[in-house]
């Protein structure tokens, strides 16, 4: 088959998964008005299906940086961080993620997808192991594939399987990277830390928790689970995202490890990228300051989260295993998800559809995501249309 041919291929089994539901994957964004709600085919619509946990999106501290850091320093740095887009403001940055963790030091990648990448293929090589989540974000995959290691997975949150594990690798577990997730990108449930920091310990290995879709969430300052769990220096790398709570683009690793400052000069996907834009990092810093003393904002975040996660529990849809800001409808198949997509479209109410394989145990998924800006009116209206859709659909 010819390289083009594959393509053909792809696409029509993509079609053949869902006859007329193409039109819900990258749907146009007409307009943007607030943290809340776009314009997508001409109407009004509540955005449920974005990761702006604390509604920081047009935040007037953050647009007020970014507009100075262009005037200051133009558009874009034109180089790597190993060139000449090394900015006082990206060291700044990086000395303010140590600050906020706790931590001796960070570094701060491109984007997220990065910061997994480099973070992984900085620390694998051909002969060590990464053992993962079976849920686990794709940027933690890839970074595995680059990396060369061998890639083992373990059941979703299951810390016997984890063992198992552990055990059958004897001494290599000596040479074994685990990497959880804080919260997971899917079913919005969170990882059982303690348990795998006790095995990580037990067994010599290293742990990677990727916090992308819990900072800002968990914690009294927002730093995830590891703060939520008190476990902040049992976890030898902390990842995560500016593109979630934080509102802008980019990424991070933290450690108290010495050895990371040694990835700036491994790390590839750290190496060979221009490094994030002025108004990227100085966004960044200003969302920063407000989410680590955002209490309020997690408080109305979680009171979002629950109300909406009990009512649909109540209305009598399979939910996540515990409330958080993902909660994410569990269907049986790609046509029963599509029609509750089509019905809350039509309702003007834009949610995530997550078809096989990017949902886990071959289901399908709408996937809405609460953020601290929405009202509990919109919720009551989200919850109300939900419960007409369950009685039509079921
Ligand atoms: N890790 C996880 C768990 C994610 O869900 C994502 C993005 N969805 C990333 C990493 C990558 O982050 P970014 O989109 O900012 O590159």
């Amino acid at each position: 088959m010819s390289l083009l041919e594959k393509l053909d291929r792809a696409a029509a089994a993509r079609k053949a998964q869902l006859p007329g539901g193409i039109g819900a994957f990258g749907i146009p964004i007409e307009a943007i008005y607030s943290a809340t709600e776009a314009r997508i085919g001409g109407r009004k619509i509540l955005l449920l299906g974005t990761n702006n946990y604390l509604g920081l999106s047009f935040s007037t501290e953050c647009r007020e940086a970014a507009h100075a850091a262009i005037d200051a320093e133009g558009t874009g740095t034109t180089g790597s961080r190993m060139a000449n887009g090394n900015y006082s403001g990206h060291r700044a940055l990086e000395a303010e993620f140590a600050d906020f963790y706790h931590c001796r030091s960070s570094i701060v990648f491109t984007t997220g997808y990065q910061a997994n990448l480099g973070t992984i293929s900085a620390l694998l090589g051909k002969g060590d192991v990464a053992l993962i989540d079976g849920d686990s974000h794709a940027s933690i995959y890839d970074g595995c594939i680059l990396s060369g290691a061998d890639v083992i997975r373990f059941r979703h949150n299951d810390r016997d399987d984890l063992e198992k594990r552990l055990r059958r690798l004897g001494e290599r577990s000596k040479n074994t990277l685990i990497i959880v997730e804080g919260i997971y990108s899917m079913l919005g449930d969170q990882a059982p830390l303690a348990d795998i920091v006790n095995l990580k310990k037990q067994y010599g290995s290293l742990l990677l928790l990727d916090e992308a879709h819990s900072l800002g969430v968990l914690g009294e300052t927002g730093q995830g689970l590891v703060e939520k769990t008190g476990l902040n220096q049992d976890v030898d790398f902390i990842t995560g995202t500016f593109s979630k709570s934080l509102c802008g683009i980019g990424g991070y690793c933290v450690s108290n490890h010495e050895q990371l400052d040694q990835m700036r000069y491994v790390s590839h996907p750290y190496i060979f990228t221009a490094s994030p834009s002025p108004a990227t990092i100085a966004a960044t810093r200003a969302a920063l300051k407000i989410l680590s003393a955002g209490t309020e904002l997690r408080k109305r975040l979680w009171q979002n989260a629950e109300q909406l996660y009990s009512a649909l529990k109540n209305i009598g849809y399979q939910v996540g295993p515990q409330p958080g800001p993902i909660v994410a409808i569990i269907l049986d198949s790609p046509e029963q998800a599509l029609a509750m997509w089509n019905g809350l479209m039509a309702a003007n109410i834009y949610v995530n559809l997550i078809l096989p394989p990017a949902a886990p145990e071959g289901k399908s998924l709408v996937r809405c995501s609460i953020n601290a800006a929405h009202t509990p009116e919109q919720i009551n209206y989200v919850s109300q249309v939900l419960s007409e859709l369950y009685a039509k659909l079921h």
